[in-house]
Formats: C-alpha cells, structure tokens, sequence
C-alpha cells in the first residue's frame, strides 16, 4: 500500500545525518531537534502551538484533557473511522455519540451531526477522513450557536488546505479549536515509529497541554492535573523534521496517482472514483478510495491479491456494530451510509513512488476483473 523504503532511498542523505546528530548528541528525549520540528511544523500548518506527543491517538486523547471534558459529557463523532478516534472518548468516560457520514467525501454529516445535539453534547471531533477535511464551515458554525468544542482528527489530512465559504483558506488541523494529527508511518508526514501531535491557536489551552503531556506538570515535580507521559522523541523529530519540506510535494505526487487512477477507470460504470469537496489543493490522498457497485467488493479484493496487488478495505465494520462501542441508543436506520460504504470502499496502493507501469499494471487488473 505504501512504499516507506522507496522514499527513505530519496531522502537518507538528509535523514541518516540528522538521525546520527541525536545519537551524537544523546539528547534523545526534549532534544533541540523536537523544539526546531515544532516551530517548522507551527509556520507550515499556520497554527500558533504545536505541541508533540507520543503518537496519534494521544493527541486526541490529551486533547480532550486540555478540553476539561468531563465523564458523561457527549462527543460526536463519525461511524465511519479508524477506532482510535471513539476509543479515547470512551476511555476518559466520555459518552461517544456516533452519527452517519456523506456518501460523498465520506466525512461527518452535518444533518445528522445536527440532529444528535442534546443538552449534554460538548464536543464534536470531525475526522477529516481518506485526506480531505470535512465541512468545517458548518460544523464551526453549529459548534458556535450550542457552545461546543471543536477537535479536529486531522490524523490523515496533514497538509491539505480547506477553503472556506468566504474563500479563505487555512491548513485542516488549524480550523477547530484544538486539533491532533499522527506521524505513524504510513500517514502523509510519517516518522520511523510512532509520533503525534496537538494543534492549537488558544495559548490557555497550549499551557495546560503542555503540561497534560508530561505528567501535569508545569513546574518541575509539582504536578497540578492528573497527566500522562506522551512525547515525541528526538530521532522522530530529526526523522519528521528532514521530510517536513517535502510535505507538500508529496502529497503532490499522490493528488498526480489519485488523477491517473480516476483517469484510468472513467469509463467504467462498476467504479466510482473519490469526489473532491473542495479544489484541487483540498486533498491529499492519506487513502485512494473507490465505490465498487454491482461488484463483489471482496472477490475483487482477493482477485488483486491473487495478483500480488495489496489493497484494504478502510473500514470494514462500522464503528456502532463494534463490540466495544454497541449502544442500544443506536438505530440502524440512522447508519444508513456507513452500512453500505462499508461494503462497498477498496483503497488501492497510494504513496508517493507510484510510477505510471505500476498505476497501469493496477487498473488494467481491476477493469479486467469487472468487464469479466
Ligand atoms: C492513524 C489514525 C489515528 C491514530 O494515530 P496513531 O498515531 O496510530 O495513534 C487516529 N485517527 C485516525 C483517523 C487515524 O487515521
């Protein structure tokens, strides 16, 4: 699905000295290399604190801390996601409220993120999902008039810019109120191990994250809130620090995969290609993801591993069917898209060394496969 060794070839004369320079320096935790990868990374996402952590999912997790949500306090969310952003709600005894996305783009829907608002929802967390934000106009607007925290999963749409109704543009992870991203691997900007970080333009909330992330505190040994031990090491750093300028370029290379994918299969009626909600710098590509209909989806993924052509279903269970997370408020007639996204979504390959033979060698399998 990704070809992490492809591009470490391209960058290593960058990566490997950077890497050898915190081995040298032993200053592996705090390190200067985490304080410079922050300020680069607050100037090219255009927010005003970046605060790195362990990985992805305590981003969001701290990131509620630093919210001051309090166990029964309801947070909407997608059905249709990776788990991790349900699990934390969950685990700080906050009461996740799962709502159907857009058949579309893929992301929350606004008519029924509206209609799960009740007197004890405190926060929504869009998650901008496959690599293209979700309706933050609308969401920013509803979270104003109920007075509702804003946590963007920004885990697969580091980079991708969202043009709001006024033609402003900003970078997704810059939009809510608070924001959390992932450098594990595969994701757009990936370290080599795990990594996160939490975006925020509020320096109140900066300050009490900063401390959430390691172990509350603010002074050395006192310890003013219950925290966590969640940082970004320095060979991360050095690691995300090197590919930062290559960011945009990047994601470049895989909007140029996602345009010769879509070009490939416009003629087949089996396949629908991913929609844009936006212009052409409002996706990134974290996933190529297609709508096979009147197709068995899964023949079709076990005919292209046959084929020695990897390829996943993101995600295969909707979230409210997980076990951990069943709840007898929910309806089924209210997960009407996610029910059948779930059956019908296959990512192709999608990295930044995709070549024109490999692209070619991908559809030509799948469009045989269809026509049969
Ligand atoms: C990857 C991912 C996460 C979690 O990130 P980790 O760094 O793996 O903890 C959270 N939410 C979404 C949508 C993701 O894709």
């Amino acid at each position: 699905m990704v070809d992490l060794k492809g591009q470490y070839n391209n960058i290593k004369d960058v990566v490997n000295p950077a890497i050898q320079e915190v081995i040298e320096t032993t200053a592996f935790i705090n390190g200067p290399k985490v304080h410079e990868f922050q300020k680069n990374l607050e100037q090219y996402s255009g927010v005003k604190h970046v605060i790195p952590c362990a990985n992805g999912t305590d981003a969001l997790q701290i990131a509620m801390m630093g919210l001051g949500l309090k166990p029964g306090d309801e947070v909407i969310t997608a059905d249709f996601t990776f788990a991790a952003t349900v699990e934390v709600i969950a685990l700080l005894n906050l009461t996740p409220v799962l709502v159907d996305v857009n058949s579309d783009d893929f992301n929350i829907n606004i008519d029924a993120l509206k209609n799960a608002i009740t007197p004890k929802t405190k926060a929504i967390v869009p998650v901008h999902l496959f690599g293209q934000c979700a309706n933050m106009d609308a969401i920013m607007e509803i979270a104003n008039e109920n007075n509702l925290f804003v946590i963007e999963d920004n885990a697969q749409a580091i980079g991708a810019t969202y043009t709001d109704k006024n033609g402003v543009k900003t970078k997704a992870g810059a939009i809510g109120h608070v924001s959390a991203t992932s450098f594990f691997p595969s994701k757009n900007l990936g370290c080599y191990g795990d990594g996160g970080a939490i975006f925020t333009n509020n320096d109140d909330l900066a300050h009490t994250i900063r401390g959430i992330v390691n172990h509350g505190m603010y002074v050395r040994y006192h310890h003013d809130v219950v925290g966590v031990n969640s940082r970004l090491d320095s060979i991360q750093a050095a690691v995300l620090d090197a590919k930062l300028p290559h960011l945009d370029t990047y994601n470049r290379k895989r909007r140029e995969a996602a345009n010769k994918y879509d070009n490939a299969f416009k003629a087949i009626d089996n396949i629908e290609t991913p929609y844009r909600n936006g212009g052409d710098d409002s996706h990134v590509f974290h996933q190529y993801t297609l709508k096979i209909k009147g197709v068995d989806r899964d023949a079709l993924a076990q005919h292209l591993n046959e084929n020695n052509i990897p390829c996943g279903v993101y995600y295969p269970i909707p979230l409210h069917k997980q076990k951990a997370y069943l709840d007898a408020r929910y309806n089924e007639a209210n997960f009407k898209v996610t029910n059948q996204l779930v059956q019908e979504v296959i990512s192709l390959p999608m990295h930044t060394e995709l070549d024109d033979e490999q692209i070619e060698y991908i559809t030509s399998t799948i469009i045989k496969f269809i026509n049969g």
